[in-house]
């Protein structure tokens, strides 16, 4: 085996750098917006809106114009392929309106999940085999971060080594190619809440798939500190009881610490389901946890940010504003929980669970 690797150059290191900082800087995080078109039809059929090309422009609209607030704790915004070339009703296309506001513009490369054949209904993601070519082009058109999903789940045989291997290499493979074309990759190895099993089991599976993750990242010579990690919090599965925030923030704060490489730039959770409140105060308990954190730990949220945006508007035009006010009180309340400042109920109640079996993105 040799070990003989040139690495990056010291220029592409620290535009992929700068990248990754700016995105958790103190105080701010992610708003996922990247929902394919599938997903966002079933979030527009919750309030009764068509999902029509124009109609998801709309909604998107409505969150990419919000007031210029947005910025003080939305660093970037992860958008779908659609959403990208997509415009204002003014002409201006969206990452432009981001951009304008201080806000980077990222982008999902992955092109979903298909099964792992004689697998217990495991998965891994595809999209690599033109994945350069469209980085360089998504890089051209103003993107400069992205991100892959793949989806790992608990079960008496689950996950097993053939989806904890595959997932992590799928996922450094990805991660290199988005480097070599300038774009800081977020690495997302989701395990999944659906089942039953306790915070231990899931601290553990949590903690043997990212150690799988970075071994992976290692063997493909990806520079860490031109990426970050979107990691599930470590909670009991959906249908055992709950525990404490402050239970879920140590479990979550020991898995990291166990695996992830202090040389890795910031972590953003996605929220899985969770209520937005849980997923608020859950992120404040783990930036309370009294260990070492080296890394900046924030939030890549999809519905944990837009729940109460979408019932809030409902599709009609007269509630775009109100729809908006709930968008930066729940990015407020996330950036503060960044920060471990999070007051539990200062921002409202805000959506009931957002679980989903199975999630697909
Ligand atoms: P949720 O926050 O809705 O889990 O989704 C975030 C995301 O981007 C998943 O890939």
């Amino acid at each position: 085996m040799t070990t003989y690797f040139n690495y990056p150059s010291k220029e592409l290191q620290d535009e992929l750098k700068k990248i990754a900082q700016a995105i958790v800087a103190p105080g701010k995080g992610i708003l996922a917006a990247d929902e394919s078109v599938a997903t966002m039809g079933k979030r527009l059929q919750d309030i009764g809106v068509e999902n029509t090309e124009d109609n998801r422009r709309a909604y998107r609209q409505l969150l990419f114009c919000s007031d210029d607030k947005l910025a003080d704790n939305i660093s970037g915004v992860i958008l779908f392929h659609e959403t990208l070339y997509q415009k204002t009703d003014d002409g201006t296309p969206f990452p432009e309106v981001l951009k304008k506001k201080g806000i980077i513009p990222g982008i999902k490369v992955d092109k979903g999940v298909v099964p792992l054949f004689g697998s217990e209904d495991e998965v891994t993601t595809q999209g690599l085999d033109d994945l350069a070519a469209r980085c360089a082009q998504y890089k051209k058109d103003g993107c400069d971060f992205a991100k892959w999903r793949c989806v790992l789940k608990i079960g008496k045989n689950t996950p097993s080594y053939q989806s904890i291997l595959e997932n992590a290499n799928v996922l450094a493979r990805y991660a290199s190619i988005c480097q070599s074309q300038r774009i800081v990759p977020i690495v997302e190895p989701e395990v999944l809440p659906d089942g039953d099993h306790d915070l231990d089991r899931a601290q553990k599976v949590t903690e043997t798939v990212l150690a799988a993750v970075y071994k992976a990242l290692n063997d493909h010579h990806v520079y860490l500190e031109g990426t970050l990690l979107k990691p599930n919090m470590v909670t009991a599965g959906q249908s055992a009881k709950k525990n404490t925030p402050e239970e879920i923030g140590l479990a979550t704060v020991l898995a990291l610490r166990r695996t992830v490489p202090a040389a890795v730039t910031g972590v953003t959770f996605l929220s899985g389901g969770q209520s937005e409140e849980e997923a608020s105060v859950n992120l404040s308990a783990i930036n309370n946890v009294p260990l070492g954190r080296p890394w900046a730990l924030t939030f890549s949220y999809g519905r944990a940010l837009q729940a109460s945006v979408l019932r809030a508007w409902g599709g009609k035009k007269e509630n775009i504003a109100a729809g908006q006010a709930e968008l930066l009180k729940r990015a407020k309340a996330n950036g503060d929980a960044s920060l471990g400042k999070y007051q539990a109920g200062s921002a409202g109640s805000g959506s009931g669970s957002l679980f989903v079996a199975n999630h697909a993105y």
